[in-house]
C-alpha cells in the first residue's frame, strides 16, 4: 500500500508507508511514517475481534451485508481509539 499525501507535520508531499505496532494485547496500530521527518499518522487502531471483522467483510459478497459489516467494524474501531486515547 502506497499512497502520496501531504505530511500534517512538515508539510512536504510524500510516499507514506503504513506499519503496524503491537499497543497491548491484540491490540494494533497501523499508522503511516512520512518519509520526510518520520511523523506518525494514526490509520486505525485493530484488535483481534475487529480484523476477524475485516476478514468476513472481504469475503463478504452479498452487498447489503458487507455495508452493515463495515458500519460495525468503523463502529468498533473509533470505540477502541477512543479507549485507547484515553488510557
Ligand atoms: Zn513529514
Amino acid at each position: 500500500m502506497r499512497n502520496k499525501v501531504t505530511c500534517p507535520a512538515c508539510r512536504g508531499f510524500t510516499a507514506v508507508n503504513y506499519h503496524t505496532e503491537r499497543v497491548r494485547g491484540d491490540t494494533k496500530h497501523t499508522y503511516a511514517q512520512c518519509e520526510n521527518c518520520d511523523h506518525k499518522v494514526t490509520v486505525h487502531y485493530t484488535n483481534s475481534h475487529i480484523r476477524k471483522l475485516l476478514k468476513r467483510q472481504q469475503s463478504t459478497v452479498n452487498m447489503v451485508q458487507k455495508r452493515k459489516l463495515a458500519d460495525k467494524i468503523q463502529q468498533l474501531i473509533s470505540e477502541l481509539s477512543e479507549e485507547i486515547k484515553s488510557s
